[in-house]
């Protein structure tokens, strides 16, 4: 599950999409057709407690580092999942070229950007921060030009009569007391706008509670922004970059007072070499269907985390070790099925993807290259955190479904039914609405597939204190709660790779 600061850009997008699916009131009743014996339940019987706890103590453990995108603890569990779908005979989803589909990235990292006043180079964190907001390049030597608060509103302008072509501005953060200037030049972005518009090259800001905004921005840098490779840096380009410095620590190494806001002739350089491509992979495993094999299920669960916290390994057992394990357990069940015999009418494809927690990218990039067309994709099965029990709930005997109606009626009333006959758990559509604040809709990878109008489900049993921290460990997972949850999507899935009709979408 994806932070919520990242989404914003998504938000924008999804309430234009929301706008044209209104739900219909289909008037054909729709009626469960797959699950009147025991097959399928004696498949399911193949999800245990014992096998999800073996391979969830795997990969949600130190040696995976976190799984953080294109790392190496990410790769380690890429590894993992593919040998699981080829020990029990998954089909690899790439074709010739494998189970793994590599896609590469963007990787911005601030900690590399070096700063020099007057020759003498700026400690990272000690004396100053940065967090990426621009392409790289380098200013050698460039003048410093102390702006007081760098404001350049109607009536009183910071620029007036002076010349900042070419040179990095100097400016304190906030605005004045006692002052007529608007609030919105306490904003830094308007700052950076009047500093680019006017011809600098960088600004400085200057910072009193330094080592306090440090603390605020540490987990930005520490997990660096990564974004797809093809997507460009459009938004960057016409920004410049700003660099918070501590007040004393400029005071240090430039001849600045600091009351009377007097510089003299002081100069900078600053190196932003701090972009690389890396790779990383979503993990592909195909089961074929028997007569309708063009029709694809996709069934999907993020397998990477953030990596570190301050030092400390992040192991992600409930996000989303949860459902990557849920997901390998699912796609055992349906190959024993299939060995048996008994295998799907439809194809299911089991998308392990990577690059959530830094933006949906393994969801977006295989939507954007999809290995099975998108039309013929009849809905996405999606988990993300579905091992563990919220703060609003007596018992763990229920899970959070979003999105099932918004698309395809059917799959809302489908799933409803499949969880009557076989499961009984509370399906909780509270973050189903709308106007949740939360936005959960937006914050997993089925949001990609929903975005191309097929139709998702997203399964997910809230957050907790241990959301995105060191302590999201295994030892917390509440299994047979993960084991019940994972026999419902199975059943779920069973039911709409199997039966005779492909799902409808709202008129
Ligand atoms: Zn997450």
């Amino acid at each position: 599950m994806i932070r919520r600061n990242k989404i914003i850009v998504f938000i924008s997008v999804g309430f234009l999409f929301l706008g044209s699916c209104a739900l219909l009131n289909q008037k054909n009743k729709i009626e469960i057709e797959t699950l009147s014996d025991d097959t399928a339940v004696k498949y399911a019987e193949t999800i245990t407690v014992e096998d999800l706890t073996r391979h969830l103590t795997e990969i949600a453990s130190d040696a995976y580092e976190g799984r953080e995108t294109a790392m190496p603890g990410q790769k380690k569990a890429a590894q993992y999942i593919e040998n699981h779908f080829k020990n029990i005979g998954l089909q690899p989803g790439m074709g010739k070229d494998g189970f793994q589909q590599s896609f590469p990235v963007d990787l911005k990292d601030p900690k590399k950007v070096e700063l020099y006043i007057n020759g003498n180079r700026l400690n990272f964190l000690e004396d100053f921060f940065y967090l990426g907001n621009v392409n790289d390049t380098i200013f050698q030597d460039k003048e410093i030009v102390f702006l007081g608060y760098g404001i350049d509103q109607e009536g009183f302008s910071d620029y007036k009569n002076v010349n900042v072509k070419g040179k990095i501005v100097l400016v304190f953060e906030g605005i004045p007391e006692d002052s007529k200037i608007d609030v919105s030049w306490a904003n830094w972005r308007n700052k950076l706008e009047a500093a680019n518009k006017n011809g600098a090259v960088a600004m400085f800001t200057l910072q009193d509670n330094f080592e306090e905004r440090v603390e605020q921005v540490r987990m930005f840098i520490e997990n660096p922004r990564m974004q797809l490779h093809d997507k460009g840096n459009q938004q960057f380009k016409k920004s410049l970059p700003n660099i918070y410095i501590s007040k004393d620590s400029f005071s240090k190494y430039a001849n600045f007072d600091n009351k009377k806001g007097k510089i003299l002739n002081e100069k900078s350089t600053i190196k932003i070499q701090i972009s690389q491509v890396l790779y990383s992979e979503n993990v592909l495993g195909f089961l074929e269907g028997t007569d309708l094999k063009d029709e694809i299920v996709v069934i999907s669960a993020h397998y990477d985390h953030i990596g570190y916290d301050n030092g400390e390994i992040c192991n992600g057992a409930d996000d989303d070790g949860s459902g990557t394990v849920a997901l390998m357990e699912i796609a055992e069940a349906f190959m024993k099925a299939k060995n048996e015999g008994k295998g799907p009418r439809r194809s299911i494809l089991f998308l392990s993807v990577s690059g959530e927690e830094k933006g949906l990218l393994g969801s977006d990039y295989y939507t954007q290259n999809p290995v099975y067309p998108l039309e013929n994709t009849v809905t996405n099965l999606n988990i993300d955190m579905i091992g563990r029990k919220d703060s609003l709930h007596d018992n763990d005997n229920y899970v959070y479904l979003i999105g099932a109606d918004r698309i395809s009626k059917d799959l809302h009333d489908i799933s409803e039914k499949v969880n009557e006959k076989l499961i009984q758990m509370e399906l909780d559509y509270t973050y189903n609405k709308e106007s949740d604040p939360n936005h959960f809709y937006y914050r997993s990878d089925h949001y990609n597939f929903a975005k191309n109008g097929i139709p998702v489900i997203f399964y997910f049993s809230g957050v907790h204190e241990d959301y995105h921290k060191p302590t999201d460990d295994v030892v917390k997972i509440l299994f047979p709660k993960l084991a019940k949850t994972t026999k419902l999507i199975f059943y779920t899935a069973w039911e709409i790779a199997n039966r005779k009709e492909r799902l409808r979408k709202n008129a």
